[in-house]
């Protein structure tokens, strides 16, 4: 499959399109931002280890009834995906609270949540992303449906589940993620987009060592170092 033309390019990746009109092609940059791109950086081969890391997460995901955009890994640094329109909704779930959280209601860094919270944000760069409701969501029409706020909901913590457990496996601690979902061509509410150490903070199990983008963020350096632990551990 070859690319045709640059359709979108966004902070982590670009989408192309092919001669197939229901499947693009997406390149993982290497490119690091933050803070609403305020802060910027690049990581070579970065992109690489985040489409290997989503890879091995959506086939997972796959294998356990999740439906997502991914038709197939070209190479290390691309996928064939199915052409989706996205819904511009960030939907966000925590198992621990840090981040945006812990700044917007004072929750310790650190603390456990009774359960796993799911939260949406507008995906609007202009607007800084903000914070929405159920009802944001309907007004807005963001979605086809009204009882896709739900269906939404239910596959987040669904994900989420399924994620707990295998990244409890690896050693590792999913404490929060992001994740973004689309209408295939088929109609069908698939997982799109990417989950990776770039929309996901991982802890280690036994240090809680951050091996994400917070090291990115928060300059703590060893960011690729990070991030090949996390696939190593994946395919371990
Ligand atoms: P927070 O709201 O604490 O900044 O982020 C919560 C979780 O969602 C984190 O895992 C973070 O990486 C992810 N996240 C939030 N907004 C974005 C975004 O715009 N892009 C990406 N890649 N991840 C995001």
């Amino acid at each position: 499959m070859q690319k045709r033309t640059l359709l979108y390019e966004g902070k982590g990746k670009k989408l192309y399109t092919t001669d197939d009109e229901n499947a693009l092609i997406s390149e993982f940059k290497d490119d690091l931002t933050a803070f609403n791109a305020e802060k910027k950086g690049s990581e070579q081969g970065k992109g690489a280890l985040n489409c290997q890391i989503s890879t091995q997460i959506f086939k997972l995901l796959e294998s356990k009834g999740i439906k997502t955009h991914l038709i197939k890994t070209l190479n290390e640094s691309e996928q064939l995906v199915q052409k989706c329109q996205i819904i511009p909704i960030e939907v966000i779930v925590r198992n621990v609270a840090t981040g945006s959280l812990t700044k917007r209601l004072g929750i310790k860094d650190g603390t456990k949540l009774a359960f796993a919270l799911v939260e949406f944000c507008l995906k609007d760069d202009a607007l800084g992303d903000p914070f929405i409701n159920d009802e944001h969501c309907k007004l807005l029409n963001l979605i086809r449906d009204d009882k896709d706020i739900e269906k939404i909901k239910d596959l987040a913590r669904k994900i989420n589940t399924i994620l707990l457990e295998f990244f409890d496996s690896k050693n590792l601690r999913l404490i929060d993620f992001k994740i973004e979902l689309g209408y295939n061509p088929q109609g069908e509410l698939v997982l799109a987009d990417e989950i990776s150490p770039d929309s996901c903070r991982f802890w280690d199990k036994a240090t809680n060592e951050k091996l994400d983008k917070d090291r990115f963020r928060q300059d703590l350096g060893k960011v690729k170092m990070a991030y090949e632990e996390v696939l190593k551990r994946i395919l371990s």
